[in-house]
């Protein structure tokens, strides 16, 4: 699937938060919301008037995105699939999202931000119950063993948690040299850190 390949910080200057794509850079003062307070453009630093409630579903949907590293056409399949599930569609679009296994790899502390993760799935470090996956939207079930490759532990694991800005989720149990994770059970929408409103992309989708 395809990705986004532009700058990074200038989805969060859109967004006017700090969405955290980069890893340690973003707890860093060299932070672009923090030197550039104001969005992208010619016209960024305008004052805009009032912002339509389409605007603000819109944003909310464009900073999911961008947090999790998807394209709107594979966002669009997650929101149908999550549609199609039991229970509420906003709370099932963020499960999906997190069973991500790019997700998983940075929530076990293994790359820095989204981004490097996926990177480290598409060049093989990565394994499921010992078989090889190079996908990073594969979705992990309950029970899944997920290791780094026995050559890539160095690059990966070395001796410390990479990720600056996310603890080991309950839902993931870390082993002790922290080279495998287990999925103890499928995460719930209280599991996931995010300020992201689920409720304005079910809005925006449903028109
Ligand atoms: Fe966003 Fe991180 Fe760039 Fe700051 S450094 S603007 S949080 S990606």
């Amino acid at each position: 699937m395809a990705r986004y390949t532009g700058p990074s910080c200038k989805l969060c200057r859109r967004a006017q938060k700090k969405l955290f794509l980069k890893g340690s850079r973003c707890v860093t003062e060299k932070c672009a919301v923090l030197r550039k307070n104001y969005p992208p453009g010619l016209k960024g630093q305008e004052s805009k008037g009032k912002v339509s409630d389409y605007s603000l579903q819109l944003r909310e949907k464009q900073n999911a995105r961008a947090i999790y590293g998807i394209l709107e056409g594979q966002f669009r399949l997650y929101f149908a699939t999550a549609a199609r599930q039991k229970g509420i569609t906003g709370d099932n679009l963020f499960v999906l999202l997190e069973r991500r296994l790019d997700n998983v790899i940075f929530r076990a502390g293994w790359a820095e931000s989204r981004a490097q993760s996926r990177q480290f799935v598409r060049h093989n470090h990565v394994l499921i119950n010992g078989r090889r996956v190079n996908i990073p939207s594969c979705l992990v079930n309950e029970g899944d063993v997920i290791s780094v490759k026995e050559k890539s532990r160095e690059l990966l694991v070395g001796d410390k948690v990479k990720n600056p800005i996310n603890k080991t989720p309950i839902w993931l149990k870390l082993n002790s040299d922290h080279a495998a994770a287990q999925v103890l059970r499928i995460p719930k929408r209280e599991d996931i850190d995010t300020e992201i409103n689920e409720n304005l992309i079910v809005a925006l989708y449903s028109k």
